[in-house]
């Protein structure tokens, strides 16, 4: 089973990965935990190079993400699911859809097919949208902020609205839930909706 959980930064999504995991575990499934960018090797030098580099064209940044996401499903994710274990990651090619494709004006159709295209076509059973207001999930992150977190109310504004809209049109797919209740609340709604899958 693959399930990816999405939103916007500060939002909570590795504190519900984390939180999952650890349920999983202990009902006995194998957990794989990762994340874009930067879920394997290679992936945190791309990871760096994005985020933390010379300043990108929007096009450059979004083949990098695409890079990153190929060799993370073909390395890790795929082998990963055909043993039979879970797997949870912090993002996925929903992100581009929304950030590259929404947020940096790519085109949401055109991001999406070249996502698709690098993961030959690897859908996750559930995504969880962990929906935040971006001023609340940004106001929650601590550190340095890198170069998508400083960005513009008007860019985070753009891609909550994105995932909102592409959840809404594949409910089959998605799990929208509110991130502003506590943790637990969060991750009892995540556990319920997951619990169909996951009869052993
Ligand atoms: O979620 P994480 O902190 O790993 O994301 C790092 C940064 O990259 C965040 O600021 C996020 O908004 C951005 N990002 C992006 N496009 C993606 C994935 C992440 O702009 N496809």
């Amino acid at each position: 089973v693959f399930v990816s959980f999405e939103g916007g930064d500060g939002v909570g999504k590795s504190t519900q990965v984390s939180l999952l995991g650890h349920h999983l575990a202990s009902l006995g499934h194998e957990v794989v935990v990762t994340r874009e960018p930067g879920g394997t090797p290679l992936g945190l030098e791309l990871r760096r190079a994005i985020l933390h580099g010379e300043d990108l064209d929007p096009r450059t940044e979004a083949l990098l993400y695409a890079a990153d996401r190929a060799h993370h499903v073909a390395s890790l994710v795929r082998p990963a699911l055909a043993r039979g274990a879970v797997v949870l990651t912090d993002r996925y090619l929903d992100s581009s859809v929304a950030y590259q494709g929404t947020g940096r004006g790519l085109g949401a159709a055109e991001v999406e097919r070249l996502s698709l295209w690098a993961v030959q076509g690897l859908l996750p059973h559930v995504t969880v949208l962990l929906d935040l207001d971006p001023a609340v999930g940004l106001a929650r992150l601590t550190g340095d902020p890198d170069r998508l977190e400083s960005a513009g109310d008007e860019f985070h504004r753009r891609t909550r609205q994105a995932f909102l809209e592409r959840a809404a049109a594949d409910p089959g797919r998605w799990l929208v839930v509110d991130a502003s209740q506590p943790a637990e609340v969060v991750a009892a709604q995540v556990r319920e909706r997951l619990a169909p899958l996951l009869r052993p």
